[in-house]
């Protein structure tokens, strides 16, 4: 009875569960025979009847799976406003030869339709086939082409795909281009091997871009053939910029206009719609392109070469104080083991009643201090223990690098200078710090606890209002109505205005110069009149835009953007990047009152080279002096805007270094007026007026 072969507590008994245990082991014994014959006999009939495609196959897998298995995805295109590609993807095919399998055919015909098929489309002549299949017989992965078009590959891979031919197989794959290598390269970014994008919108909006990897793989389908599966590749994103192809290539030429005669160290263009900081065009120089981003013509540019070598510098002290820590720690060991060596002996005299001689205390004192002579020192340790050449040069190859790519809008801090005065005559009128009675009187400097703080002009400008200060940048005018502000309200404007933070901006690198900006109690009297006129701290080029479109946009402070839409793989819309308040920071009065006082500076003031005649413009020059100061190096620059009523563009300039007689704000200004010349009438911005000729 079944009920027998439980125990009472309805268990199976253990003799029972054996006996069941064996019988099943025979049966699964025996059907893994019968599957073995099975498929024993299933593959000697492949091999008999299939061999050839078979063989094919299962070759063309295993060389697969060797290699890449996986299809890559493609990565999304990166479009400015209008559509214009500026970054593609375009599928390419890598054509290998298979020279044993070719050699092992017994049909010569099947050889021939091959390499009848390469010479006719010209990868390589008949006679030059025959002499890779003698010399490489033993091969059977032979690169012939790397990257055929799929226009060049469309009759071969049809071939392939179709089994018409044999000894050829292929590997897509897809191919980053730039049709405008030198357009905004530092803006881009470009795809690195590992296919992650370098810097600008590849590398920040790379996880957008790259899509999903697909795989393909062998299996065995229910006729026992191998077969292949394929989980598709996701391509990736599409992103359309801000950025508009024309304004780029204006700037550009603007900029390479410049720079046919001049060598300045660097120079940064930005353009910005004031209303919602959508990035129009940045471009700095020097820059690289897109289609050799590893090679670099004037890499090694002394200044830069200074800097890398000052790193590696860093770096290899680095390095050596982690020796030296090693090694302290183990010297103090030993010197403790001596020491309680010391003490040991020393008690044990003592215990024992026989104190120790003056020469067996001599001896273990000396021990201690040839010891302590030794002491581990940094500068024993050398620069060979720490770095070899090879490695040297790589660091060094690698920074240089670095140091090419990085977009310098959003990376260096540089002082703002007389630009930065329209910020604090901003904060003035906002918090009513300037009367209109106002008089401020230059002599030609200011004393401001142990020093005199020159203005530029040394003869003075004698009495002017705050307004006429703007339009002369008199830095005395701005000392005391810094003075007047105060440090505590400087400093929170300061940051209000978005100083020494990251303003956001949708590009890889941006730096915040936080360490750049004097904290609130090292505001002392010196530091706040030099800051009221935009010296001792420093900006950056895209946060500098950022806080002058605020002064002049009704005092809104918008994220700055690059991107302006995203489409999903299909195609449809999938994100639109609005504007982004970040926060008001001057009423709409005080925006009113500096839009006029930077269009006098521009019509009767430092700024008359940006004149355009007609277009009502207003702007701001500045010239400062770099760090240490007295070595004749300066960066001069100009942010100038259109129209002055309703400001639709913001153009900012800034020229590292210009040569010699040429360190003057004119430069910037004349860049600037190159620029807008081109841009306004192409955003649909005309004249106020007709000029003298048109009328
Ligand atoms: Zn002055």
């Amino acid at each position: 009875m079944a009920e027998n072969r439980k125990s009472a507590d309805g268990k199976i008994s253990k003799r029972e569960l054996k006996k069941q245990m064996s019988r099943r082991a025979a049966f699964l014994f025996l059907l893994f025979i019968f599957a073995f014959v099975a498929l024993f006999v299933r593959l000697w009939d492949i091999i008999q009847t299939d061999g050839e495609s078979f063989r094919q196959k299962v070759l063309s897998q295993a060389i697969q799976r060797e290699g890449d298995s996986y299809i890559e995805s493609k990565r999304g295109e990166i479009m400015d406003r209008n559509g214009i590609v500026l970054a593609g993807t375009r599928r390419v095919y890598k054509l290998i030869f298979d020279a044993k399998l070719i050699h092992s055919l017994s049909d010569a015909d099947k050889k021939n339709k091959t390499l009848t098929l390469l010479a006719e489309h010209n990868v390589r002549t008949q006679a030059e086939l025959e002499k890779i299949l003698q010399e490489k017989k033993e091969y059977n992965y032979i690169v012939l082409e790397q990257e055929m078009s799929y226009q060049d590959f469309k009759e071969i891979k049809e071939a392939i795909d179709s089994y018409q031919v044999s000894g050829l197989f292929y590997e897509e794959h897809n191919k980053r281009e730039y049709p405008y290598p030198v357009l905004a390269p530092e803006l881009i970014g470009f795809v690195k091997g590992d296919n992650t994008g370098e810097g600008g919108i590849e590398e920040y909006y790379n996880d957008m871009l790259i899509g999903e990897t697909g795989r393909k793989y062998g299996i065995l389908n229910s006729k026992s053939i191998a077969a292949d599966r394929e989980v598709a590749a996701v391509d990736g994103y599409q992103i359309m910029l801000n950025i508009d192809y024309s304004i780029q290539k204006y700037i550009t030429d603007a900029m390479n206009d410049y720079l046919k005669e001049h060598h300045p160290k660097s120079v940064t263009i930005i353009v910005a719609d004031p209303r919602s900081m959508e990035i129009l065009g940045l471009k700095s120089y020097p820059g690289f392109s897109l289609d050799s981003p590893y090679e670099i013509e004037d890499l090694e540019r002394p200044d830069d070469v200074e800097m890398v070598e000052k790193s590696i510098v860093e770096i290899i002290t680095q390095r050596k104080k982690k020796i030296l820590a090693d090694r302290t720690v183990e010297f103090e060991a030993e010197k403790r083991r001596l020491e309680e060596d010391k003490k040991a002996k020393e008690e044990a005299a003592q215990t024992a009643g026989t104190p120790l001689s003056a020469e067996e205390k001599a001896k273990l004192e000396k021990a201690l201090q040839e010891l302590e002579a030794k002491r581990p020192k940094l500068e024993d340790v050398s620069d060979g223990e720490v770095i070899d050449e090879q490695e040297r040069a790589s660091i060094r190859q690698n920074l240089l690098l670095q140091n090419r790519w990085k977009n310098i809008a959003l990376t260096n801090g540089y002082e703002p200078g007389s630009i930065f005065k329209a910020i604090t005559y901003a904060i003035g009128c906002e918090e009513n710090k300037i009367a209109p009675d106002n008089r401020y009187y230059c002599s030609g400097g200011l004393q401001r606890a142990n020093y005199f703080i020159n203005c530029h002009k040394l003869s003075g400008h004698g009495y002017q209002t705050a307004e006429q200060g703007l339009t002369n940048s008199c830095n005395v005018v701005f000392m005391e109505l810094g003075a007047n502000i105060g440090r505590d309200l400087f400093y929170e404007y300061q940051r209000k205005f978005g100083f020494g933070s990251l303003t956001g901006v949708d590009l890889a690198g941006e730096t915040s110069q936080r360490k750049n900006i004097y904290a609130k109690k090292d505001l002392n009297e010196v530091q706040l009149a030099t800051s009221s006129f935009g010296q001792g701290f420093n900006v950056t080029p895209i946060q500098m835009i950022t806080a002058f479109s605020a002064l002049i946009n009704g005092g809104y402070l918008y994220e700055p953007h690059i991107v302006q839409k995203v489409f999903d793989t299909d195609g449809n819309l999938f994100e639109v990047k609005d504007r982004t308040l970040i926060r008001q920071v001057i009423s709409e009065q005080s925006s009113v009152k500096i839009r006029h006082a930077l269009r006098s500076v521009v019509d009767e003031g430092t700024g008359k080279t940006a004149k355009i005649a007609g277009y009502e413009i207003g702007g701001k020059t500045a010239t400062s002096e770099k760090q240490p100061r007295g070595n004749g190096k300066y960066t001069v620059s100009f942010m100038g805007f259109a129209p002055v009523e309703n400001p639709e563009v913001i153009t900012l300039v800034i020229v590292d270094e210009p040569e010699g007689a040429y360190q003057d704000s004119r430069i910037p200004a004349l860049i600037f007026r190159n620029c807008m010349e081109k841009i306004m009438p192409y955003l649909h911005i005309f004249k106020a007026e007709a000029t003298e000729a048109e009328k």
